[in-house]
């Protein structure tokens, strides 16, 4: 039986693995973390048709079961490097594999902001997760960086739980129209244009921002949500061709390299949404069925 090792336990990774399996394709995903990918941060989801409104968490763990329960391994290890002979070898921190295709749907990692002092304060009022750190700001004032979806879902989730979310947009808005009218809804939540932080004023803690308009904002929580940067240092050994750090696809998800796919947030493409990236998978567990 040919195998197939899908490198990341997104919705594209585990979607994959869905069409791969009824295609009597033996896959196995490497996860080095829990099964969900971004959806795991996120914690209402309105835009996956089938459910009108579902906890990101929730749907990750009925991905999984569904994937599971077909007989699908998913093995907890880190990828470190994937190199070509015969058969690709995957290496990873405890094991190494071998498989006839490989698949990465190993997303991105949030973009940091570059402004000083911000990684000694991460967990010390710097988050890059609303859903996973908000709770620790409860009836506080806190701000949340960048324009995009992203930032205005959390802006939401916190005005719940805040006492006032100030929204720093560099520019402006680039969020679906539905989120930006739900924002401007709320009355805790104060969107600042065309702006940007300067400077953190902390002391072990964050205390609060210093804008480039000279204003300073008394905040105990910022969030940075300012889009992702994808990891595919792994790849270094097969020279995959990439755009601005994307893996570049044709229409059936095949890296410049034979055999090997990029599906879902790691591909260089237009649309990132739960639905495009499970498409993805899809797509490429058929073209493999098609290739095999
Ligand atoms: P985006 O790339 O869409 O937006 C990033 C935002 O951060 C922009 O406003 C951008 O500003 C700003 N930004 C980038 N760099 C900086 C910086 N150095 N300083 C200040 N601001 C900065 O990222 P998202 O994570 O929001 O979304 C990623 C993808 O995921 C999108 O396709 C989005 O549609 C999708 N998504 C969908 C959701 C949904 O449908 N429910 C939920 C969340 C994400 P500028 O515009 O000036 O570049």
């Amino acid at each position: 039986m040919l195998k197939c090792v899908i490198i990341g336990a997104g919705p594209a990774g585990m979607n994959a693995a869905l069409y791969l399996k009824r295609a009597g394709i033996e896959p196995i995903i490497i996860e080095k973390d829990v099964p969900g990918g971004e959806m795991l941060k996120t914690n209402k989801i309105e835009n996956y048709l089938g459910y009108e409104s579902i906890d990101g968490g929730e749907l990750a763990l009925k991905m999984k079961k569904q994937i599971k329960d077909m007989g699908v391994s998913i093995i907890r290890d880190e990828v470190l490097d994937v190199s070509l002979n015969d058969m690709f070898e995957i290496k990873g921190k405890n094991d190494c594999y071998n498989a006839d295709y490989v698949i990465v749907a190993t997303g991105r990692k949030p973009k940091e902001l570059g402004v000083r002092g911000e990684k000694k304060l991460i967990g010390k009022g710097i988050s890059y997760c609303a859903t996973c750190d908000g709770a620790f700001y409860r009836d506080k004032e806190v701000a949340i960086i960048g324009g995009g979806d992203s930032a205005l879902t959390e802006a939401l989730y916190l005005s719940d739980l805040c006492s006032k979310v100030y929204v720093i947009v560099r520019k402006n808005l680039r969020a679906s129209e539905v989120l930006q009218n739900r924002v401007k809804a709320r009355e805790n939540i104060v969107i600042l244009k065309n702006v940007e932080v300067s400077e953190f004023i902390n002391d072990e803690f964050l205390l609060g921002v210093l804008l480039n308009d000279g204003k300073v904002l008394d905040i105990s929580g910022l969030f940075i949500a300012i889009g992702g940067v994808p990891d595919v240092r792994f790849l270094n050994n097969l020279n995959v061709e990439t755009e601005n750090g994307y893996i570049k696809t044709d229409d059936k998800m095949r890296t410049s390299v034979r055999g090997l796919y990029a599906i879902g947030d790691v591909r260089y493409k237009d649309f990132y949404q739960i639905i495009t990236a499970a498409s993805d998978g899809a797509v490429a567990a058929l073209s493999i069925r098609e290739e095999a």
